[in-house]
């Protein structure tokens, strides 16, 4: 592929890139050309959707439980173990359990 000046900027995500006078390519997140040439965007689309879902899974995004509270939510990567929520508690809940008062002030 000689043709960069308008590729999409790199992202997350594979992308559907139509190549002007040849069909459409699967683009890779940093925009390297990742599948043969299409004749239908149809065909591109599906192999840029099955490409997508594999790189969920890799990457463990999608649905997934919290760590914390154990609920399902959307995570970001493999890093992102918290739900919205338990991630804007203060401090997390590491930092929670050892904050807990050891003594008793009022018993
Ligand atoms: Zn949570």
């Amino acid at each position: 592929m000689a043709d960069h000046h308008n590729m999409p900027a790199p992202g997350a995500d594979y992308v559907v890139f139509r190549v002007t006078g040849k069909g459409y390519v699967v683009l890779n997140p940093s925009r390297k050309q990742a599948s043969g040439v299409y004749h239908d965007l149809a065909s591109a689309q599906a192999r840029c959707d099955r490409l997508n879902a594999e790189l969920d899974r890799r990457l463990k995004r999608g649905p997934r439980a919290c760590m914390c509270c154990g609920e399902t939510f959307a995570s970001e990567g493999i890093g992102n173990r918290l739900c919205h929520r338990c991630r804007h508690l203060d401090g997390g809940p590491a930092v929670m359990a050892f904050a807990r008062p050891a003594r008793r002030s009022n018993g």
